[in-house]
């Protein structure tokens, strides 16, 4: 009997991927450059994944955070999920790379809704370049307009949005930021992570409630489909060792894809997370300001060994034989 059972859910969670778009990872990233004045390269680069979603990345020279945008189009509307680190339009020309994507309806462009993983400045940079665009709403990033917008029935808790065809569910999950979403598309089942998960450095502001996060995000993603997981940065290279902050120059660049195997693997790893740094496997687990709290105290102590040192050797001089 309970072969039978396992073998209906095998045949459904394969009956649920097979119903999923099917798209394509295979595609290059602009690495940047070592010398971006010397090698001038297109701020914005665009992959069509599938007909009706296009994931764009911002070029390591345009600004070191080398964003990963994300755009889902609908039958009704279309959703964007950030807007990278860079404001002016001259530099960054976002809103007029994805209106272009938008396909058309009685003349007229499809809707547009603008949305955040999360609000930290790299993932919201670009919105004004959409303000008072005519049928592009922008869901300012604080948490009560993400949550009135998404419909949430609790917080920390889900809501979604409803393209038309095409519904993208989310889930709170904060820890990384407070306002922090993971999206799952049930077109693609590709699952959009921002800052919570990605090939890089999972920066902890709130330990406690990034590892409650881990376990609400896989109670949420249950048995749906899940193709990809798409972070907001790549921040490794393919051999996982770790670019410099602020690095413009991204060579040998990790793949951006994770897998639900990496979901999966987040609450063990945040259980045995020390509290200042860990590493495991396609991620690492860091807190910056315990970090530097540690740095900070780790200097103030050799200074005092300096001056206990100075002051002892100058008592010395001083009650020297004349
Ligand atoms: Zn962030
Ligand atoms: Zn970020």
């Amino acid at each position: 009997m309970k072969l039978m059972i396992a073998l209906v859910l095998v045949l459904l969670a394969s009956q649920a991927t097979a119903r999923t778009a099917r798209g394509s990872m295979d595609v290059q990233w602009n690495a940047g450059a070592a010398d971006c004045a010397a090698s001038p390269q297109p701020p914005l680069q665009v992959h069509e994944y599938e007909p009706r979603t296009f994931i764009l990345r911002q070029s390591p020279c345009a600004n070191f955070e080398a964003n990963f945008l994300y755009l889902l189009v609908g039958s009704d509307r279309a959703l964007l999920i950030d807007t990278g680190a860079v404001a002016d339009p001259a530099r960054m020309p976002l809103a007029k790379t994805v209106l272009r994507l938008l396909p058309e309806r009685d003349g007229a462009r499809i809707p547009l809704v603008v949305t955040h993983s999360h609000g930290h400045q790299d993932h919201r940079a670009g919105d004004p370049q959409f303000a008072g665009l005519p049928s592009v709403r922008v869901v300012p990033a604080d948490p009560a307009s993400v949550q009135a917008f998404f419909g949430f029935d609790a917080w920390p808790g889900t809501g979604g949005v409803d393209l038309g065809d095409r519904k993208v569910r989310v889930v709170a999950a904060p820890g990384h930021h407070p306002g922090q979403l993971v999206f799952h598309d049930d077109r693609t089942g590709l699952v959009f992570t921002g800052d919570y998960l990605l090939p890089g450095r999972l920066l902890v502001d709130d330990a406690a409630a990034y590892r409650a996060s881990t376990r609400r995000v896989i109670d949420f993603l249950g048995d749906r489909p899940v193709t990809h997981v798409l972070g907001g940065h790549v921040e490794m290279n393919v051999a996982g060792e770790l670019y410099p902050h602020g690095s413009h120059h991204h060579p040998d660049e990790h793949r951006l894809q994770m897998t639900r195997a990496d979901l999966l693997a987040m609450p063990a790893a945040f259980d045995d997370f020390n509290g200042f740094y860990g590493r495991y496997g396609d991620f690492a687990i860091s807190n910056p300001i315990r970090i530097l709290w540690i740095l900070a105290i780790a200097a103030l102590a050799v200074l005092l060994l300096l001056v206990l040192g100075s002051v002892r050797a100058l008592r010395r001089w001083r009650s020297r034989p004349r």
